[in-house]
């Protein structure tokens, strides 16, 4: 019988959320979801002074944070050209230079943070599967190179053998900055940070269905004015270099 589990959870004993403390009188920032997302922002607001609480309802990374395929790469869904012609050349190039700089925030937290997630720059290979694709791949590498200052290289189908062992596809294209890491040990390491360096907590809970706006206050006044705490965080950040 095949058993399925979760590779990557065989590979690391997953921290659960400390159902043992009582939700704290006041924070200044509650996060709810202890994935990449909620870690990550709890990590960067704790560092420049914010009392953080992280609200988890299953386990730490119990979402996709603990399930995804680990790779990390630039670019975005869609294809670049699509990208262009629906947001115009400027903000594309925003978005995808936003793309190639998370590869590296990534890899300043796992170094900073001392995190064995196995981290490596493998590159990725992306594969054909009609020759219209492969076509398809040479105008990219030319609009990447052009528009984002980025090399990608056209792996064609008669090297395809020396990168995969086979050349049943039609051809690929090599991407050499991509990372690939073990995804569970990442998020169990981002919360592993949280009482030593950046100092915010992660609380089991139930599984958080309505927020009551009118009761919460922060230090601040009242937290019905989003804006003004984002905009003073993003300043505070800034003078402490904090990305
Ligand atoms: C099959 C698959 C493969 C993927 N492969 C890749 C990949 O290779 N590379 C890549 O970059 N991305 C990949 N992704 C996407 C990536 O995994 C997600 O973008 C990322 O994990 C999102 O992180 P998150 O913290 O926002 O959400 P999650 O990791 O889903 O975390 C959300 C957390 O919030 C908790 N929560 C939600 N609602 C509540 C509530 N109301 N109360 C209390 N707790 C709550 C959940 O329990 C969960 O733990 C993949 C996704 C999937 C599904």
């Amino acid at each position: 019988m095949i058993k399925e589990q979760n590779f990557w959870l065989t590979t690391v004993e997953m921290p659960a959320a400390d159902g043992s403390r009582a939700l704290p009188e006041t924070a200044d920032v509650a996060v709810i979801g202890a994935g990449f997302t909620g870690l990550s922002a709890a990590r960067v607001l704790a560092k420049v002074g914010a009392k953080v609480t992280v609200l988890e309802g299953e386990t730490i990374g119990w979402g996709a944070s603990s399930r995804n395929g680990g790779m990390v790469l630039p670019g975005l869904k869609l294809g670049v050209n699509q990208l262009i012609s629906m947001y115009g050349r400027e903000r594309t190039q925003r978005m995808y230079a936003a793309s190639v700089a998370s590869i590296d925030c990534v890899e300043r937290i796992v170094r900073e943070e001392n995190i064995a997630c196995d981290f490596a720059r493998c590159g990725h290979l992306e594969v054909a599967c009609k020759q219209a694709h492969f076509d398809d791949y040479a105008r990219q590498v030319e609009v990447i190179r052009r528009e984002f200052n980025h090399e990608l290289k056209i792996v064609p189908r008669s090297e395809l053998r020396s990168e995969i062992g086979s050349d049943i596809y039609y051809g690929g294209m090599v991407d050499e900055g991509s990372v690939g890491l073990n995804p569970a040990r990442y998020v169990a390491g981002l919360y592993g940070i949280r009482d030593c360096t950046a100092g915010f907590r992660a609380i089991r809970a139930s599984i958080l269905r309505q927020i009551d706006f009118s009761a919460l206050h922060g230090r601040h006044g009242n937290l019905g004015r989003p804006q003004r705490h984002l905009a003073r965080g993003r300043r505070r950040c800034a003078a402490r270099g904090v990305r």
